[in-house]
Parts: C-alpha cells; structure tokens; sequence
C-alpha cells in the first residue's frame, strides 16, 4: 500500500507557498528492473519525487531547499521552453528541468538520473495509454 500526504511548501528561489504530495510509504512486490526501476507498488511514487513551483517553475525533490545556482537556470530560455514542452508529460518535463539544474551546478550524476526518471514517466504514459487503447 502507499500512502501520500500533501506538505505545504514555501519555495526557495520566490517565496511562493502550494502544495505538494509527499511519500509517507509504499510496498515493494518483485525485483527492479534492469536500470534501477522499483517494482510495483514503488514503481508508480515518481510523483512524489520531484517537485515544481507552479510561480516561478524551479523544479527540485524539495523546493523548499535552495540549490545554488539554481535561480540562473530556471530564468533561462532553454529551462522555460522545456518547462512546458507540450510533447512529453508534466511530470517529465519537471525531472528534466532538475537535470538542467543539475548540470548547470556540475552534478552530473543526479542530472543523468533525473533523465532516466523522465523516461520511466513517458514509458509509463505510454503503458497506460496502450492498456486504454489510445496510440
Ligand atoms: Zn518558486
């Protein structure tokens, strides 16, 4: 079973307050895959993972932390047209605007992560999307 909780958060780059799920728990049943994808029930928790201001569009797993530098790319144009790339999913565009952070800081570790994270939510998409018969 996994359970959520909204947690109230003040941003760290403009101050603004909303609301943001939080994982207070979850199962596991099976083995990860082969690039580190949890199983079920842990599989379906990446919403709870990244979080994004809906004022000024910083993307972190806690917005209520500052990451330095961070301010420099979230008013950049590169990270405002990814922010809303109308092809891949919300929650994908907000996994690769923290890689661009990442990156701009020199952690490329998290930023190569933060992909793989993207990808799981569009492949996600896509399974959901197949099992419902849209293409
Ligand atoms: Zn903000």
């Amino acid at each position: 079973m996994t359970l959520h909780a909204f947690i109230r958060k003040k941003c760290a780059l403009c101050g603004a307050i909303s609301d943001h799920a939080e994982l207070i728990s979850t199962s596991y049943f099976g083995s990860p895959n082969l690039d580190g994808r949890p199983p079920p029930l842990g599989r379906w928790t990446l919403d709870t993972q990244i979080q994004n201001c809906p004022s000024c569009g910083y993307c972190a797993p806690d917005i209520s932390e500052k990451i330095d530098r961070a301010s420099v790319a979230v008013k950049s144009s590169s990270y405002k047209k990814q922010l809303r790339e109308p092809e891949l999913p919300e929650l994908a565009d907000a996994f690769l605007c923290f890689s661009m952070i990442m990156e701009k800081v020199g952690n490329y570790a998290k930023a190569g992560l933060a992909c793989v994270h993207a990808a799981w939510v569009c492949d996600d998409e896509t399974t959901m999307l197949a099992r419902e018969g849209v293409e």
